[in-house]
């Protein structure tokens, strides 16, 4: 028996007695906003989501020699995170898969899991190290030799946590029973070692522990499946142990409204995986105190840790953890903060989750912006590299074929996004983005095809066309995307006026025939961002529409300053950037006044040899 358990079970029953914990299984929360059959139907979206499918997804079956399966079937593997990229391309192949109906990526996915299964050892461990390692001796060791060594217990629960993740989403679409009781095995085998009145999970991960408590969002996934209370009870034991640490205790800390910068060094890609097990435990409970956590810190996360490209900033400052941790914002600095793409994406599927809970437009068009700007940039055109770490200002990207995290994150967020481009919500059809779509609708929509069409977010302009309906009466809703308006919606070309319900959403009622068209016409606005930090520098950014605009820079080479020492927060955007023509269904284009500099899309702004300046010095 390990010696803090009487304080861990004291501190349990205070939180317990305090009300800070329900674990009694409530009413499951109804999804609010449910996604649509869909698929993207060309353009920009489209052609990203293509580079993935026809490259990436197939590269990684096999690059590395075979280092997606090669961990679990030759242990050890070669690096001690090798076990992630299995259930993340899981995740991201299954959703592919869902839109494709490739009968050849059905064979690779069947083929992916029946292996990965097959590595289980009989205690339930699935993951990449020695053959003769055991998780619970390893766990015990070092206390057992006085805290002295460090384990490696907390990187193979991360392990674990993205298995159950992956196969308990492939088997969202093809059930299969064997799949569960490979994920119960592996999650019995965690209660085994990490339960109550066993060790402490918090002391077997990163940074205060916040890397090891991402397992809640897989073991609240697997109670959902089940519906069996040994795993709620699991989850919530993971938070009252959160809650236990000081510097961890990332429910407490958002619920007073404190700061990401202070729970678990404020490391951005975990604390935002810990905050997604925290929607799902508010979707199995019901309990508004886990999605009130979540709410304070996107609020905290959106007013002081995105930049205009929508990704999370990071930087290592003397009272964070790394160069992946949260910071303050006067510590923002363009050319030094980094956008890890593993933060992208979680920012992203947390934004997609919060949509789905509570179908609010502001969570849609957050991750919009994120897509747009920060994940296109990580990925390159030729459909197998990613970038590690994006910056709004760099000489360079650096893309990269490896396998690393980030490149496994990625693309789950395409196909996520990819996922949620049409929904139904109280009895509507909404988009949540105009990028080109096609999807069928359900039964009560009296099962019309309809179609997104148009070049968005190139064009401001969009279209939705109605085919095959019955003349059912129903309202679509759509919105508008960050920085921009609605200039004119027409439905078969005579114009409307349109209202935006309490969730954000412009909504427009009809009874829809076949061949309808409703035309929306946005109207991009050009806006400057500031950044001031504590440094007495000052910077500029500027955005059109959904986009972040950058100048291509190089490497070495001498740049302009077109700012330095004007007083530009007293003058409009408009008054520094004039736009360039440019081609019909071409990018927008924008010049410094006064300068050669050219802004573009932050997106292409970057190859192996250029990078983007998105902030001027002013
Ligand atoms: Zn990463």
């Amino acid at each position: 028996m390990h010696n803090y358990l009487p304080v861990l079970l004291v501190v349990a029953a205070q939180f317990q007695a305090a009300g800070v914990l329900a674990q009694e299984p409530r009413e499951r929360v109804p999804g609010v906003w449910r996604s649509v059959p869909s698929a993207p139907g060309g353009g920009l979206f489209a052609e990203r989501l293509e580079l993935w499918r026809n490259g990436r997804l197939w590269h990684m079956l096999t690059a590395e020699d075979s280092y997606l399966l090669s961990g679990f079937e030759s242990r050890p593997g070669r690096h001690p995170w090798q076990g992630e990229h299995v259930g993340k391309w899981l995740h991201a192949a299954t959703l592919a898969y869902e839109q494709t109906q490739d009968a050849k990526l059905l064979k690779a996915l069947q083929e992916t899991v029946q292996r990965l299964l097959a590595a289980q050892d009989a205690n339930g461990y699935l993951g990449t190290y020695g053959a003769d390692y055991n998780i619970a001796d390893d766990v015990a060791a070092p206390q057992k030799n006085g805290g002295t060594r460090k384990p490696a217990g907390g990187w193979d629960t991360w392990t674990l946590r993205y298995n159950i993740y992956g196969l308990l989403t492939y088997e969202k679409f093809h059930p299969d029973p064997r799949v569960v009781q490979a994920c119960r095995k592996m999650a019995d085998l965690l209660i085994e070692i990490y339960g109550e009145g066993k060790a402490d999970i918090t002391n077997y991960g990163t940074r205060q522990g916040i890397s090891a408590t991402t397992l809640l969002e897989s073991i609240v996934m697997l109670y959902a499946r089940t519906q069996e209370k040994k795993y709620l009870d699991f989850a919530g034991h993971i938070v009252a142990l959160s809650e236990n640490k000081p510097k961890l205790r990332l429910m407490g800390n958002m619920l007073e409204k404190g700061s990401v910068v202070d729970s678990g060094d404020g490391k951005a890609y975990q604390l935002m995986a810990n905050l997604l097990g925290y929607l799902r435990l508010y979707e199995s409970t019901g309990d508004e105190r886990y999605l009130k956590t979540v709410q304070n810190a996107w609020d905290d996360i959106k007013a002081h840790h995105l930049d205009v490209t929508g990704g999370p900033w990071s930087i290592k400052t003397p009272y964070n953890g790394n160069g992946e941790c949260f910071a303050h914002p006067q510590d923002y600095n363009p050319a030094a903060v980094l956008v890890e793409t593993c933060s992208t994406t979680t920012w992203i599927q947390l934004n997609l989750h919060l949509l789905e809970l509570t179908g609010q437009s502001r969570y849609a068009a957050e991750a919009e912006r994120a897509v747009f700007n920060s994940l296109m940039m990580a990925q390159y055109g030729e459909g197998i590299d990613w970038c590690y770490y994006t910056r709004a200002n760099q000489d360079h990207e650096p893309y990269e074929s490896g396998i690393k995290c980030c490149s496994s994150s990625g693309p789950r967020a395409l196909e996520m996004f990819s996922r949620y481009l049409i929904g139904e919500v109280d009895g509507a059809v909404a988009f949540t983005s105009r990028a080109p779509c096609i999807g069928v609708l359900a039964e009560k929509f009296g099962q019309a095809k309809i179609k997104g069409m148009g070049n968005y977010p190139i064009s401001p302009k969009a279209e939705i066309r109605f085919a095959q309906t019955t003349g059912k009466e129903f309202a679509v809703e759509f919105k508008e995307p960050l920085g921009a308006r609605l200039a004119a919606v027409r439905i078969n070309g005579k114009e409307i006026e349109s209202r935006k319900n309490e969730r954000g959403f412009y909504m427009l009622e009809s009874a829809w025939k076949s061949g309808d068209e409703v035309a929306i016409d946005f109207e991009y606005q050009l806006e400057s961002h500031f950044a001031l930090p504590k440094d007495g520098r000052k910077w500029v950014a500027f955005t059109y529409g959904p986009w972040a605009l950058a100048q291509t820079t190089e490497k070495g080479a001498a740049l302009a300053e077109p700012f330095n020492g004007k007083d530009i927060p007293s003058k409009a955007a408009s008054e520094w950037l004039e736009p360039c023509p440019v081609k019909d269904g071409g990018l927008p284009e924008f010049r410094i006044k006064g300068s050669n500099i050219v802004l573009k899309p932050f997106f292409c702004s970057g190859s192996l040899k250029t990078g983007p300046r998105t902030y001027f010095k002013f």
